[in-house]
């Protein structure tokens, strides 16, 4: 967020000081012109933002809807500038957003870099409006262009030979529910699958899903959950993968616990994970969320890692749409605080998973608060090993956590590491 020098900021004349607010609704007629006519470049693709309907059209789509229902369209009577409109307590509430050198407003006191960040602080707190953002009414400027989206995703799985009409997958129970929406369980051409589901026009997510799937088609390891192929109709898409019979590792971990899992087994998913995590780092790609819960478990309990949402090739650039929703516990410090993501940060990953997995299923730094986890890494704080855990992943587990990612080993080497100790077992 950005914030005003205030003295350059002139209050505009035709901005009624409120008694209620500090906000107060647009009136009806003004004749000033904003600054700035350059609308194009802050337009956003977002389901909230109308474009130039009027605001008669805007009341009537507003009209009788739920305190905080809003939309974001251009202004007519201040071209360059736009209006929040939102639903409260019976009324539609129209509120000028001032396009200035300084950046976005609706009050002359907080400054936005663009209309997406203005409306993520007014969903937060009304801040003066008459209420909280909440639902927005979906565009059909957006409808349109998700659909566009969509079609064109799909061409790729078209050619690749990856889409599977809707009608030749059987569905049945639902067996996990994820960020996209529901895991569901299905037939396809007489063998089990998994089919991961969005709705189409949940906005973006159905995007998100076909781009985690495109990224899926480029990989191929036995210690990878394999795609099938996706399957769209007309409410859904669909990423459909081999199923895993037995479901996500943590949840395995925590049900069967110490009483019903040996040395042994956890060792072996240990080095199933590492072989998929050697592969993965041989192909240049970091997974980025390398945790129990990503990794499930096929009918003869063979670990394979899944959910490739966050995953991305080494190479490509650094920012990217997903800051914010790394798993704090689970991320080495460089990739938390300068987005510093390599094999060597999975690597990192790899040790709180074993952790996980010699705790049967614990949720990592059990006693430190997330947002303290960070700051006692860089004071040296490590976890102990779980009870009973052989020193060898002990030792393995400690040297993931080298704060210079140099100094930690590569997977070729922790794996070379976990079939040591394996050949004592007996495994
Ligand atoms: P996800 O969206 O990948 O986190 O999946 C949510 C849950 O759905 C998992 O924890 C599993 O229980 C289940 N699930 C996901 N993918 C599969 C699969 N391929 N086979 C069986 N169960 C799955």
């Amino acid at each position: 967020m950005m914030h005003g020098s205030g003295s350059s900021l002139r209050l505009s004349t035709d901005f009624p000081a409120s008694t209620s607010s500090r906000i107060s609704p647009l009136p009806l007629e003004s004749t000033s012109r904003s600054s700035s006519n350059n609308v194009e470049a802050i337009r956003p693709h977002a389901p909230w933002f109308h474009g130039n309907v009027s605001r008669e059209t805007t009341e009537r789509l507003l009209n009788r809807r739920a305190d905080g229902t809003f939309l974001v369209r251009e202004s007519t009577n201040f071209p360059g500038d736009f209006t929040l409109s939102l639903a409260c307590q019976g009324k539609v509430e129209h509120y000028r957003i001032y396009q200035t050198a300084a950046g976005l407003t609706c009050d002359q006191e907080e400054f936005f870099a663009n209309l997406i960040q203005l409306v993520s602080h007014y969903k937060r707190e009304p801040d003066g409006l008459c209420h909280r953002l909440l639902t927005p009414i979906v565009s059909d400027l957006f409808h349109v262009a998700a659909h566009a989206d969509i079609e064109q995703k799909m061409a790729f799985f078209r050619a690749s030979g990856l889409s599977i009409p809707s009608a030749d997958i059987q569905l049945g129970d639902v067996i996990g529910h994820g960020e996209f929406g529901d895991v569901l369980m299905g037939v396809y051409r007489g063998q089990k699958v998994a089919v991961k589901r969005s709705k189409r026009l949940v906005g973006g997510v159905a995007d998100e899903l076909l781009d985690e799937a495109k990224f899926v088609v480029g990989l191929n390891h036995r210690r990878l959950v394999a795609i099938v192929g996706v399957v769209l109709d007309d409410v859904d898409v669909g990423m459909v993968t081999e199923y895993m019979a037995n479901g996500s590792l943590v949840d395995f971990l925590r049900s069967r616990g110490r009483h019903q899992l040996d040395r042994r087994q956890l060792l072996q998913f240990s080095i199933d994970i590492a072989e998929g995590m050697v592969y993965l780092e041989s192909v240049g790609v970091v997974h980025r969320d390398l945790a129990a819960r990503n990794v499930l478990l096929d009918a003869h309990f063979t670990a394979k890692i899944s959910d490739f949402g966050l995953a991305k090739d080494v190479n490509s650039p650094s920012g990217d749409s997903s800051a914010g929703k790394f798993p704090i516990k689970w991320t080495a410090p460089e990739a938390l605080r300068q987005s510093r993501f390599s094999s060597k940060s999975d690597v990192w990953s790899y040790g709180i998973l074993l952790w996980e997995i010699f705790s049967f299923g614990r949720v990592p730094y059990p006693r430190i608060p997330i947002q303290d986890v960070v700051r006692h890494i860089e004071r040296g704080y490590r976890m102990e090993a779980p009870e009973g855990c052989p020193q060898e992943i002990s030792r393995i587990m400690n040297d993931t956590w080298h704060l210079n990612p140099n100094d930690r080993p590569s997977f070729i080497q922790i794996l070379q590491r976990l079939i040591g100790l394996s050949q004592g077992y007996g495994l």
